[in-house]
């Protein structure tokens, strides 16, 4: 084993997005090894994240108002004692990530200037340097975990499995530039992110496939939610991988969808062009089911202060060759949100012993059925520093070691991808749901590269398959309305390939 890798740790986190390092600096001077796939802070949805973050501060806000919206984005499925809990965090967090040396914006008065976002019925989106958010926050937070002596950072360095030891999670195996390692752990905190990577058109960093959700599953987690993925309306239409976002904050501003006719098709629509996500990303996709452009127009409300207010979103339009001063900006929906993930408590606690789950990977029933705008970066905010008192008011005694072996094939979502972006898109439906699983099934018992994807697939469109209904961001064309009563969904890895067997099973009953 290399030297500079620890052997054990009280503490292992796997990710540096905004939870993994909120969870890192909040358990300091317990000693923690953080574990990246890339440098720290990179490879992150944190860092590109632009709107901010949603916080009840505003004279006219309370968090009863931020609930209410948050309820109604959730379209049904949000918990609302969890949500409750976390929103009524919200102030706390902003004044911890400022103590933490993150700069947000401030008007001359000296109050904090706050945006806003669709479905928000106040403004209450706390941001940086314009539309430079997660950037300004991630800087300060790597910034703060460099010069904290208890946290180490093993950067490039990918989890591949949880270790089980008698029924729970005894730490990490790893692999770094083709080689095993192996840290045994007292807690293993996973606050790897979404999957945007495992679609075509996303937002997110195109690594990021949902890899957490593997770990945990196959280490016997329940799962929830995992259907709901949030498509975000505005990705700039490019060639770029991954889309630029253009984000909602820009409409919050005024800026108004055409299509190609000049038509502004969500004139009529309640909420107009701030709608919830959903609503606004069918919409989009309609006029291009149509062959129809759609574009973001904000030379009324913006004109030449564009780029004063949105500086990085400006600099993303130059470099696809759009001006927004001057011209509308060419936009389509693209993946940029899992509501489901895997289950946790308040605490982060999973259902395995010894295993958190924070952030975009973790389902904790915030966001329902779909999330509202900035509540995410929040959750991941809050959750980091709930699961890292939960934790840090644990006893651990003791310290052991794990062998290492030789390590499975690098994990890679390209053959999923283009599955899952044509059985998991905007509109779905049984048939096309029923093929993604006949495909990706025998694909998540291999030891291959397609596997944790294949698995994150396959679980996706179980989860899919069973919810007979539309709702939040779950849109089918062959179940278009929404059931009179909506719960939520957990299954572990077990269940969900019982599901898949039996439905292939019925398949081949069928066919003989
Ligand atoms: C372009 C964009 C804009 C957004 N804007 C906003 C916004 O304005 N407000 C808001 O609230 N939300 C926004 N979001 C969503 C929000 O950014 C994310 O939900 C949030 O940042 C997730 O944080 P996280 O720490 O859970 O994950 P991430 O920030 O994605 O970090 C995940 C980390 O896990 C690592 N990782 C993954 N798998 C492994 C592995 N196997 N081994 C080791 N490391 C691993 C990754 O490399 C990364 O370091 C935006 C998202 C995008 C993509």
């Amino acid at each position: 084993m290399n030297a500079s890798f620890p052997h054990s740790a009280p503490v292992v986190i796997i990710g540096s997005g905004l939870a993994g390092l909120t969870a890192a600096l909040s358990l300091a001077p317990m000693p923690v090894v953080l574990v990246t796939r890339a440098a720290l802070g990179e490879e992150t949805s944190s860092a590109w994240a632009q709107g901010g973050i949603a916080a009840a501060l505003g004279e006219d806000d309370s968090p009863e108002l931020h609930l209410a919206d948050t309820l109604a984005a959730g379209d049904g499925l949000v918990d609302e004692k969890a949500a409750r809990a976390i929103l009524d965090q919200a102030p706390a967090a902003i004044g911890w990530l400022e103590a933490q040396g993150v700069q947000f914006d401030r008007k001359a008065d000296g109050a904090l200037e706050l945006g806003l976002e669709a479905a928000h019925c106040r403004r209450r989106i706390v941001h940086g340097k314009g539309d430079a958010s997660g950037a300004t926050i991630i800087r300060a937070l790597t910034e703060r975990v460099a010069a904290t002596p208890s946290i180490s950072v093993l950067s490039d360095t990918q989890a591949r499995r949880l270790v089980l030891r008698d029924g729970r999670v005894a730490g990490v195996a790893l692999e770094r530039a083709g080689e095993a390692y192996a840290i045994a752990a007292r807690a293993v905190l996973l606050a790897t992110g979404g999957l945007g990577g495992l679609f075509d058109a996303t937002t997110n960093p195109q690594g990021n496939f949902g890899h957490g959700i593997a770990l945990a599953a196959r280490a016997g987690a329940v799962l929830a939610d995992m259907e709901f993925v949030q498509f975000h309306p505005t990705a700039l239409a490019s060639d770029r991988t991954p889309l630029a976002l253009i984000s909602e904050a820009v409409r919050g501003e005024g800026a108004h969808l055409t299509n190609d006719l000049g038509d502004r098709f969500m004139a009529d629509v309640s909420g107009q062009e701030l709608a919830p996500r959903d609503i606004v990303a069918r919409a989009i996709s309609a006029e291009i089911a149509q062959g129809r452009k759609v574009f973001l127009d904000a030379r009324p409300a913006l004109g030449q202060h564009f780029s004063t207010r949105f500086p990085s979103i400006a600099a993303l339009c130059r470099e696809a060759g759009i001006e927004p001063e001057s011209q509308p900006i060419p936009v389509r929906p693209a993946v940029h949100y899992h509501m489901g993930g895997v289950a946790t408590d308040l605490c982060g606690r999973t259902s395995v012993e010894g295993l958190w789950a924070v952030g975009e990977v973790a389902a904790t029933g915030l966001h329902g059925a779909n999330r509202l705008a900035s509540n995410s970066l929040l959750e991941a905010s809050v959750m980091g520093r709930l699961a890292a008192e939960d934790i840090g008011g644990l006893a651990f005694a003791g310290s052991a070691t794990l062998g290492s072996s030789r390590p499975s094939p690098r994990p890679s979502a390209a053959s999923i991808r283009p599955l899952v972006s044509r059985s998991l898109g905007v509109l779905r439906d049984a048939e096309s749901m029923k093929s993604l699983i006949a495909a990706v099934r025998p694909l998540a018992d291999e030891n291959s590269p397609a596997a944790d994807p294949a698995l994150v697939a396959l679980a996706m469109a179980s989860f899919a398959l069973l919810r007979q209904e539309s709702r939040g961001a779950h849109a089918r064309t062959d179940f278009p309305a929404k059931a009179e009563t909506g719960t939520r969904r957990r299954m572990t890895m077990q269940q969900i390939l019982q599901f898949a067997d039996e439905l292939g099973e019925t398949r081949l009953a069928r066919s003989a």
